[in-house]
């Protein structure tokens, strides 16, 4: 944990924001891309170091989510700090309010973090023991109905698939803990669907439990081995037999409804996105802020424009 002292202490101006994004992108000082120069300085106001030898400007931001931004740099770190702190998050409503900027402004930050985090997240592959299930969530509280499995029922609410690594923490203790979780809103939980989602997020050669519902059963036909266990309802709950995914997909709801209350469905993925990239990385707390800053600087911007023009599922 990172206290405000101490973020404070790192990021607490522009210039001293500037220094750490330019630690970040040249480790061993600036050298220019035209000539290879030294930096004459850093300068805070455009957010450039510029070359000794021929003058040529080179941006801390540019490539990264913070490319173009009118907003503090100072600002910025304030809100990966709050999202990397809390595991709730923070609603733009009250980012705004802490860094003086309006509720729009506030919003797209959010959103812009959210998809580093989420850059971040898809190079990521599950292993081992898996456990997989398909949840609903968000719009009204009624469930698919007798529509079907993975049908969304009415529409507003969305699929998302989970999956969790099964771990023995080792011999002496046979009690298996969760591993890493993959989280994804999907259009629905046709057989087509949940295969993409599992051979996009899981290794081959990795073993899958899940319920007996069809749209699992050609699992080995996608290089993964698979163990169905049919669920009556009567002495095996789904949840004793599936527990991570289960305690992740209710964590999940309550994220959403207690830090953003209400999502909208075109940005539902964004949201799961940044609960995805906490929990995997819930042990490492202390350099959190850290990781989400090189996160951001590996991530290329996206624009308000673009954010709600994405394809609602994509
Ligand atoms: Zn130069």
């Amino acid at each position: 944990m990172m206290t405000v002292r101490e973020f404070r202490a790192s990021f607490g101006d522009e210039r001293q924001c500037g220094e750490q994004l330019s630690r970040q992108r040249w480790p061993e000082g600036f050298a220019c891309p035209r000539c290879g120069g030294p930096s004459r300085g850093y300068m805070e106001a455009r957010q450039v170091h510029e070359c000794a030898q021929c003058g040529y400007q080179g941006s801390v931001t540019a490539g990264t989510i913070f490319h173009k931004t009118r907003t503090p740099l100072s600002s910025w770190f304030w809100a990966l700090y709050r999202m990397s702190q809390d595991k709730k998050g923070i609603a733009a409503m009250q980012l705004a309010k802490e860094i003086g900027v309006s509720y729009p402004t506030a919003w797209l930050m959010l959103h812009k973090i959210r998809k580093a985090m989420r850059d971040r997240d898809q190079r990521y592959r599950l292993s081992g023991l898996v456990e997989v299930d398909e949840g609903y969530v968000g719009g009204e509280e009624h469930g698919p109905g007798r529509r079907g499995r993975g049908q969304a029922g009415v529409r507003t609410k969305s699929v998302v698939a989970v999956a969790v690594e099964r771990r023995s923490p080792g011999p002496a203790d046979p009690k298996p803990v969760p591993g890493f979780a993959a989280l994804e809103v999907i259009p629905d939980a046709a057989t087509a669907t949940l295969e993409k989602f599992l051979t996009g997020h899981v290794r081959p050669g990795s073993h899958i439990l899940s319920d007996g519902w069809h749209g699992y059963r050609r699992l080995r036909e996608q290089g993964l081995g698979h163990t169905a266990t049919a669920i009556s309802q009567q002495d095996e709950p789904a949840h004793r037999l599936f527990p991570w995914v289960h305690i992740t997909l209710s964590n999940l709801k309550r994220f959403l409804l207690g830090t953003h209350h209400k999502v909208e469905r075109k940005h539902l993925a964004n949201y799961v996105a940044e609960f995805n990239y906490r929990l995997n990385r819930r042990r490492m707390e202390s350099d959190l802020m850290s990781r989400l800053l090189r996160a951001c600087i590996a991530a290329q911007t996206i624009t308000y424009k673009q954010l709600i023009s994405a394809p609602e599922l994509a």
